[in-house]
């Protein structure tokens, strides 16, 4: 019986202390109170520093973060855009948000866009594509782009749960026009609620900026360089989904921290899917070449079992300790698209569907050490022998 809380947080750095109580002392809770060097504003600059992009917007989501990308699109009512169907539900939304029309793509059982199909539903109708990185597994990003290239439609990336990820040593985030990431709690940079885009676009950060909120003249607290405000000032809604503060104030001392955090999660993930891997029943799809991961949960599938096999096998592992939750199985699963009842009628994605039904998901904190690791591995594989041999409860 394995005793892990595998939600719980890792402590936020120290030097988040001083800043908050500063914070507590001024009451400069409000990001354009300042007239410059406010906390969310220096979050953006050593944000876009470290991605290496002209221009940051910190906002409160990622799906924020999208909804303000997609209208600065400037698509038309109802527009057409790409998305995987493997995501959070947040990501439908967010495109239903900007009064766009989500069209699903397949996804194979190694969790990774269809290419077959991306390039089939992309058709002369498609306005946007928005590739979500879900659970920071990475698509074939060159054979994505190389198609929104040919057909000059705009590419963006939700990188929620991707920070650290690169694709041919690029990082993930950055291939796209725009890319959005999350610092909800479950996410490697943990900010409670919080979302960050990142574009080298001036028209893009210059729309956005003002839609998060930068009513009258605060978009030049930015401290941007980029003369493109003027155009937009006036002209656009203020949607007002700012960040505050005291999110950058916990946010910013965490950047030090991806680096090692990256390193212990992609250890983490590689010594327990070699663990499952030596199992018949479990196979953990190996991540493309180009691809290096930052993982911070597991994703696997079952091999030969049936669904009441797979429910026993959850219910097995939880009884030793360890969540596991299949996509298609969970009742309710905000991952299955058969459950964004909102969008009404969903599609036939056989590929989707079967592997929904068989691939489970396991949060691996990069706080847990390589011993707790292994005896995650060591319940997991004793959980299937249980089920396989009949021996179950
Ligand atoms: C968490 C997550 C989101 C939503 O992020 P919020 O900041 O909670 O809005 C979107 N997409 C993916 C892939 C996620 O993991």
């Amino acid at each position: 019986m394995l005793k892990k809380n595998f939600h719980q947080a890792e402590p936020i750095p120290e030097e988040a202390r001083a800043y908050i109580d500063a914070l507590l002392e001024s009451g400069d809770l409000f990001r354009y109170h300042a007239s410059e060097d406010a906390p969310v504003t220096l979050l953006e600059k050593e944000f876009a520093a470290m991605m290496g992009s002209k221009y940051a917007l910190a906002v409160a989501s990622c799906s924020a973060a999208l909804f303000l990308t997609l209208r600065g699109l400037e698509l038309s009512h109802n527009a057409k855009v790409l998305i995987p169907a493997f995501t959070f539900a947040a990501v439908p939304s967010a495109v239903i948000h900007a009064n766009c029309t989500p069209v699903l793509v397949e996804v194979n059982d190694n969790y990774r866009i269809d290419v077959e199909d991306f390039a089939a539903k992309f058709t002369d109708d498609i306005e946007a594509v928005l590739i979500s990185h879900m659970r920071g597994h990475t698509s074939d990003m060159d054979a994505i782009k190389a198609l929104c290239d040919e057909k000059d439609i705009p590419l963006i990336e939700d990188a929620a749960h991707s920070l650290g990820t690169t694709w041919n040593g690029q990082k993930i985030g950055t291939i796209g026009k725009v890319g959005c990431f999350s610092f909800q709690s479950y996410k490697l940079v943990n900010g409670g609620e919080g979302g960050i885009l990142v574009t080298d676009d001036a028209d893009m950060i210059a729309k956005c900026v003002i839609m998060s909120g930068a009513y009258e003249s605060n978009w030049q607290k930015h401290g941007l360089d980029c003369n493109a405000f003027s155009k937009y000032q006036n002209e656009l809604p203020l949607y007002n989904t700012r960040m505050s503060n005291l999110s950058a104030a916990v946010i910013r001392p965490q950047l030090k921290e991806v680096e090692r955090r990256v390193d212990d999660g992609l250890r983490n993930h590689d010594s327990l899917a070699n663990q499952l891997n030596s199992s018949p029943y479990f196979d953990v799809p190996e991540a493309l070449a180009p691809e290096k991961r930052a993982p911070d949960s597991i994703q696997f599938n079952l091999i030969g079992f049936t669904n009441s096999q797979a429910q026993a096998f959850m219910a097995e592992a939880h009884t030793q300790g360890v969540p596991v939750s299949i996509f298609g199985l969970h009742t309710g699963n905000a991952r299955a698209y058969w459950n964004w009842k909102f969008l009404g009628e969903t599609p036939e994605l056989p590929k989707t569907k079967a592997m929904l039904a068989r691939a489970c998901d396991v949060r691996l904190p990069a706080a847990l050490t390589l011993e707790e690791v292994n005896t995650i591995g060591d319940v997991l594989l004793a959980s299937v022998e249980q089920i396989k041999s009949g021996k179950a409860a």
